[in-house]
């Protein structure tokens, strides 16, 4: 079902522009903006992925990656084709990278999303696998429909303030992807980094749970300096309780001639980031240490997860045994 978009403006001949991300695509008619997922018919822009999935799963909530959100629940979670960043290693980009009429896609409209998640005994709805944002319109009406159950937003974070803002109240929590610095951003990834940095600053400002995902990649975004980099950063404007995922990459897409990154590399990133942050974790890679959470006072590991499922949990009321509060969404 084609449906309008929110987020656009009507320009002069039949030209329109879309606002929903930083890249304000100026888009003519019949044709599309750079995520390829949104048209311009006839001066009218529309959403060509409303209630059209090419992606939906049970999934652990720990696979998104979130550690301190409901730990041990299922998510059932929805993507749809198009991504407005260009990511070179993009892990999913046969569904991210591809137009909505080359991805085979399902039928599920919103009252369908929230019937089905009853149905498998979830109460968590995630907007992940591509890009949520590219698919605002269906996020939004299916987080709207949801009720009680919680909305979840796996996204890049490249989103301007206006949609980002009306989102945010349906939000329960968010991980977002940190990919690199400045010039990281540019280069390999199509966009650029401060409306990123932006999204994080306003989600967290608004209490909305939130924990950041940075795939390291062997010489593009792996040097202390870097890792210090989004340490601090999120130590003075976000705080030290975020949680932070080192993921590892694996060749694919455009970027096969780099190797997977060792686990080394992720422990060296996580030893870093442990000197300023209470909650740093590694990805991608079996790593029973990097994969447990810590309690900062009495160092205890409190939460231990073998993959994404929990094997162990201690929290009682979101406390350790030591009585030292844990930051997180528990129940
Ligand atoms: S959401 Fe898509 S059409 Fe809109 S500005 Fe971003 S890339 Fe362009
Ligand atoms: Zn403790």
């Amino acid at each position: 079902m084609s449906k309008e978009a929110l987020f656009w403006k009507k320009l002069k001949d039949k030209i329109v522009q879309c606002n929903l991300c930083p890249r304000n695509c100026l888009i003519k008619d019949g044709e599309r903006g750079n995520c390829s997922v949104r048209e311009n018919h006839s001066g009218k822009l529309i959403s060509l992925v409303y209630g059209k999935p090419v992606s939906y799963h049970l999934d652990p909530i720990e696979k998104k990656p979130l550690y301190h959100f409901l730990p041990g629940e299922q998510t059932f979670s929805i993507g749809t084709a198009g991504c407005n960043l260009h990511c070179k290693y993009c892990q999913n980009w046969e569904i991210s990278q591809c137009k909505p009429e080359n991805a085979p896609a399902i039928d599920l409209m919103p009252e369908k999303v929230v019937k089905e998640t009853k149905d498998v005994d979830s109460r968590i709805i995630s907007f992940t696998y591509t890009e949520p944002t590219v698919f605002y319109e269906y996020m939004f009406d299916t987080a709207k429909l949801s009720g009680k159950m919680k909305n979840v937003y796996v996204s890049n974070g490249f989103i301007n303030q206006a949609p980002l803002n009306r989102l945010i109240p349906l939000l329960d929590a968010a991980n977002i992807d940190f990919k690199g610095n400045k010039e990281f951003y540019k280069k390999v990834t199509g966009s650029w980094i401060e409306p990123v940095l932006e999204t994080l600053k306003a989600l967290h400002k608004k209490k909305v749970w939130i924990e950041i995902t940075n795939l390291i990649i062997p010489t593009l975004n792996d040097s202390e300096k870097d890792i210090k980099w989004l340490v601090d950063w999120i130590a003075d404007n976000l705080d030290e309780n975020v949680p932070l995922h080192f993921s590892a990459f694996w060749p694919t897409y455009k970027l096969t001639s780099l190797p997977a990154t060792s686990l080394q590399k992720l422990r060296e990133a996580r030893k870093i980031a442990m000197k300023k942050l209470n909650y740093v974790y590694t990805g991608n890679l079996p790593d029973d240490e990097g994969n447990a959470t810590y309690c900062p006072k009495c160092k205890k590991a409190i939460i231990k997860r073998q993959g994404f499922y929990v094997t162990q949990n201690l929290l009682k009321n979101g406390k350790c045994p030591c009585g030292k509060k844990i930051a997180g969404v528990w129940k």
